[in-house]
């Protein structure tokens, strides 16, 4: 039962939630902004997350994004504020004002600086390094999932897929389903394998959105041809804007093909550090 997995802690009565306007459409039904007035007077901006669909079973899946958000307290994770626990059930985040990272990066285009961009990059990283330490994989890292809270921040968002690995079971086999290929390592486009090492291959192509200021991964390739492609080795380009070797190289890192080739988070944390260092100095 989900109400034993959630702190009660984070029940919201619906009366203290005002919603505004649209933000967008998620995959169980709209997200809005609002305000939460507290029990101090004070008004909290917020993201309301609704389910159009009220049975049992649809329920819970909503509300395991909850479940897994609560145990989360990072700068660069968006936080759970809480959940309107009777129908129509509803979630409560942290606002993030600039909306989708994708979106930002698509109609700032002319604005950028890579200094600014390498940032975003190196704030994911962390994000990542700590969902690491606490043994969750994300399975869907990707630049549309990343939420710009200012110019100078952005937060990871969506754990709608993210599950936790234990000792038992060191990969999540993910059922059958709409995955991102264009996003998933090979094992996890061939097997449905999913861990910390696919995140990471993951998060470098969300790196190479980033850089290429939200271009789609493998534009030209049809889904089903792009598991042919990494086998044969070909990766994503250089993106043009800049970018530096030792961060195109990092990223190749991410893509190797064996996952244990691969660096971890907080491998990537820190090099992504002393990228940007360099950058600075330039
Ligand atoms: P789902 O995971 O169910 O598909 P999303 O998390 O993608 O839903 O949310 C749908 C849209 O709502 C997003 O694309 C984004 O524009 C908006 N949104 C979601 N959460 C927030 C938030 N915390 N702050 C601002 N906008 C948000």
């Amino acid at each position: 039962d989900y109400a034993d997995l959630l702190s009660s802690d984070y029940y919201i009565d619906r009366k203290q939630i005002q919603m505004i306007d649209l933000l967008g459409n998620g995959q169980f039904g709209e997200v809005y902004r609002g305000i939460l007035k507290t029990n101090q007077k004070l008004e909290v901006n917020i993201a309301i997350k609704t389910c159009k669909m009220q049975d049992a079973t649809t329920t819970e899946t909503f509300l395991d994004e909850a479940y897994v958000m609560q145990q989360f307290d990072h700068p660069h994770i968006i936080k759970l504020i809480g959940v309107c626990i009777e129908q129509p059930v509803l979630l409560i985040m942290e606002l993030s004002r600039l909306g989708e990272l994708r979106s930002y990066l698509v109609a700032n285009r002319a604005d950028f600086d890579l200094i600014t961009l390498i940032i975003y990059c190196e704030q994911l990283a962390s994000a990542l390094a700590y969902l690491e330490s606490k043994k969750f994989v994300h399975r869907d890292i990707a630049a549309r999932n990343v939420l710009v809270s200012n110019h100078e921040c952005v937060k990871l968002a969506d754990f709608g897929l993210s599950r936790r690995l234990t000792l038992e079971n060191s990969y999540y086999k993910a059922s059958k389903g709409k995955l991102p290929i264009r996003w998933m390592a090979p094992e996890s486009i061939n097997f449905r394998r999913f861990t910390h090492l696919s995140d990471v291959w993951m998060f470098a192509v969300c790196i190479w959105e980033i850089l290429t200021m939200g271009k789609k991964p493998f534009q030209s390739i049809p889904n089903a041809d792009v598991i042919d492609q990494i086998e044969k080795g070909i990766r994503l380009p250089l993106p043009s804007v800049c970018c530096p070797k030792s961060l195109y190289d990092l990223m190749n890192d991410c893509w190797s093909y064996e996952p244990t080739s691969r660096p971890n988070f907080i491998e990537i944390e820190e090099r992504l550090k002393s990228i940007l260092k360099d950058e600075k100095m330039n």
